[in-house]
């Protein structure tokens, strides 16, 4: 072929190329994982900008996280050059929508800086309106409000849309009430949370004919990577946007969609051909990733779904290793067994960063943490544990958000009195019901109560000299830099100085948290610009430090490779969760077959699956079985092992008393003891910490935050 010493097309097979070539008219590329479907739509982007098809700011391209369009970006350059540098539409739908919205603010009722509200914000503000509305929080949790709202919003219903029985759904009849209220609270607070940025422009386009043109207009060409898993508000903004023009190719894997929970709709792919009359379906089949025997276990487990399209994948690649299934005692042997295979890979020249441990729960991560730090093996989280999240760098943004937007409330209770400058709840609920009688938000108040003798003179003293410091640092944001304007403010403040005082382990890894914040800041020239961009760092993303390994949920693996991959935890009420179990339904199990296939799938070469016989879940001992998924790997493909020596007996002896729901289990597990050994109790005491340690989901003590692998830490 002419094509063939093409950097773009050289690379590509028949079908690949047919999906760059295809450029007017729908196109659907139904392909399994690891078949080049992301590198397909990757040379796509680049053809359409090298043949002049439209220009890279004509170009929407939507991608499932930031590092992927991050990598989809640095692979176009290498295609085409700096041209790639002109496309601000390529990204998550997320980031997307912020720049949209950014330009149409004010048809929505929000001002061009508008904050972007966290899960955390979200939940104080709904508590804020379920306490101020009389309603009972333990009966109707805020919690529950946040999930019905946001499954509104994914769904692209506002509170006029709701039926009846969505009513219903929250505090008897009062679920259109309660999210109107926090719409209307969100405007006051020139706010929206992630389900609003496209559910706005949803809005806006279908209000305003002329905003909606223009995008039509615009993008020449629509690319969206894993559609499987958009959810229906993404779906009816994209739709809307590409069904003047119809040049929109999707890329997705049935077998791959793992986010329903999240409201994402498989049903999406399956009816694009509806959508988009007279599309081409383009299907790869060959895989470039793995290797047979990791594509066959895979393939085979995922057969055990009914519901399915169902396609073949064939790969050239050596046949390698078989699956490794090994069973061991609990989850620190569990953790140390995977520390050993980890320095044996490095020892063979293995690069850590072609290395994850990928998990179902957040939970699951301490324990490698724990383990890795004792060896010094390097190792980064990615997800759950986000840098933003933590306490002190919550505490910075909040003084930066106040800076940006002084309508900020949320910001503003944060840190109002943090560090401690004597100012109580007293003051507080003065400052609110000054600011809510007259309409305005508490910084505003704040100034305006400091005129009168509603306070005290020393909280009053207090609150003119913040406020002083907060219009100081509003007039050096003019001239400094982020990072100098962070510097300054956490100085002026008292922050660091509070900090410091603490002469804690605890409060040096603080000071160390916020010093990285700085320098993330550096990369930034506006304090806006800044603080956009921490709203939307999403899961995914991380410091990109090579030398590490990878640890992070398969979730956030989705799309990913790595060499090597590993996966603790495959047992039952772990993978599949208990939730999934609980819910009995074949939809929830089915997704997390799926998940399982994603996870198999994101390895190159290696694979190895690990289920314990004990296992501390929140602070609580308990006996597991081996996953039923583990059963359901065609045994050919797998081969198993125990570390299980001395508790062998044991733990079979454990295992077989449990009631036998998983009859296919069995096939896993074939020499079983019918009674429990007589050393159960003993062992028990000797081997555990018996200690109740609560393993929390989302948040880690600050101590183990600071540690770094690789120092001095996990002695104190
Ligand atoms: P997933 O379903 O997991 O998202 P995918 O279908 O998007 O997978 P890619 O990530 O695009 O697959 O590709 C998988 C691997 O195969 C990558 O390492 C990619 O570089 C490689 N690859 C893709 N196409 C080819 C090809 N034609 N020749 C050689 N390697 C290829
Ligand atoms: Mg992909």
């Amino acid at each position: 072929s002419p094509d063939i010493d093409d950097p773009l097309l050289g690379g590509l097979n028949e079908p690949q190329r047919e999906a760059v070539m295809t450029t007017e008219g729908p196109v659907l590329m139904l392909a399994g994982a690891g078949t080049g479907k992301t590198a397909a739509l990757t040379a796509r982007l680049a053809h359409l900008v090298r043949s002049r098809l439209a220009w890279p700011s004509e170009i929407l391209c939507v991608t499932f996280t930031n590092k992927a369009a991050r990598e989809m970006r640095e692979r176009v350059g290498q295609l085409i050059g700096p041209a790639v540098e002109g496309m601000p539409w390529l990204g998550t739908f997320h980031s997307i929508a912020a720049r949209m919205l950014r330009r149409h603010a004010e048809l929505v009722g929000l001002q061009a800086n508008y904050t972007i509200i966290d899960t955390d914000d979200q939940l104080r503000l709904l508590k804020q309106l379920i306490q101020a509305n009389d309603l009972d929080e333990k009966r109707w949790p805020a919690r529950q409000l946040a999930g019905l709202i946001d499954r509104w919003k994914n769904r692209g219903l506002n509170p006029d849309d709701l039926d009846a029985a969505e009513n219903e759904a929250y505090a008897n009849g009062r679920g259109q009430q309660f999210y109107q209220l926090y719409q209307d609270r969100l405007k006051t607070l020139n706010a929206c949370d992630f389900g609003d940025l496209l559910l706005h422009m949803l809005n806006i386009f279908r209000s305003h004919r002329d905003v909606l043109e223009q995008y039509q207009q615009r993008f020449k060409y629509v690319l969206v990577d894993e559609y499987q898993d958009t959810n229906q508000v993404q779906y009816l903004w994209l739709r809307l946007i590409a069904q003047v023009r119809k040049n929109i190719c999707v890329v997705g894997d049935d077998d791959q969609s793992i986010y329903s929970w999240r409201g994402a709709e498989v049903a999406n792919i399956l009816r694009f051909d509806k959508d988009f009359p007279g599309s081409k379906v383009i299907k790869l089949e060959q895989n470039y990733r793995s290797t047979p025997q990791i594509l066959a276990a895979a393939s085979g487990l995922i057969k055990s779904n009914s519901q399915r399209l169902g396609k073949t994948l064939w790969t050239e690649r050596h046949p390698g290793d078989r699956l490794r299934v090994i069973g061991v005692w609990d989850g620190p042997e569990e953790a140390r067994r995977v520390g050993e295979e980890i320095e044996r890979l490095e020892r063979e020249g293995a690069p850590l960063e072609q290395v994850a441990i990928l998990v179902r729960a957040q939970f699951q991560t301490r324990e490698f943490e724990d383990r890795f730090i004792t060896i010094g093996l390097n190792y980064r989280i990615i997800g759950g544990f986000r840098f933003y999240e933590r306490a002190e760098i919550r505490d910075a943004l909040a003084y930066l958000r106040v800076i940006a937007q002084p309508a900020d409330d949320l910001a503003f209770e944060r840190i109002y009195n943090t560090p401690k400058r004597g100012l109580g709840d007293k003051t507080l609920e003065k400052l609110h019901r000054h600011a809510r009688s007259r309409d305005m938000p508490l910084a505003a108040a704040a100034l305006d109560i400091a005129d009168t003798d509603e306070l005290p003179a020393r909280a009053r003293n207090t609150i003119v000299a913040l406020m002083r410091d907060f219009a100081r640092w509003r007039d050096m944001e003019k001239t400094l830099s982020p990072a100098e304007l962070a510097r300054t403010v956490l100085n002026e403040s008292g922050y660091t100085d509070a900090l410091q005082a603490q002469k804690t382990a605890e409060a040096a890894g603080r000071l160390e948290n916020l010093s990285e914040l700085a320098r993330a800041m550096e990369d930034y020239e506006t304090l806006g610009d800044f603080l956009e961009h921490v709203s939307l760092v999403m899961e995914n993303e991380a410091a990109g430090d090579s030398e590490k390994v990878t640890i992070m949920t398969m979730h956030a693996a989705k799309g990913l490779e790595f060499d090597h991959v590993f996966l603790p935890g495959w047992e039952e009420g772990v993978f599949p969760s208990q939730r999934a179990i609980d819910e009995g339904g074949l939809a929830s199990l089915e997704e997390e077959r799926r998940l399982a296939y994603v996870a198999i799938t994101r390895a190159r070469r290696r694979c190895t699956i690990l289920h314990a016989a004990n296992r501390r879940i929140y602070g609580q001992w308990t006996s597991s079985i081996p996953s039923r998924f583990v059963g359901e790997l065609p045994e050919e493909h797998v081969e198993q092992e125990t570390t299980l020596t001395g508790g062998a007996s044991l733990w079979r002896a454990q295992w077989s008393e449990q009631a036998d729901p998983f009859a296919d289990v069995a096939r896993a597990q074939p020499s079983r003891v019918k009674t429990r050994g007589p050393g159960w109790q003993r062992a028990a005491s000797q081997d555990f910490d018996a200690t109740p340690r609560r393993i929390s989901e989302n948040k880690r003590s600050a101590a183990s935050f600071a540690a770094k692998p690789r120092a001095d830490i996990g002695i104190g």
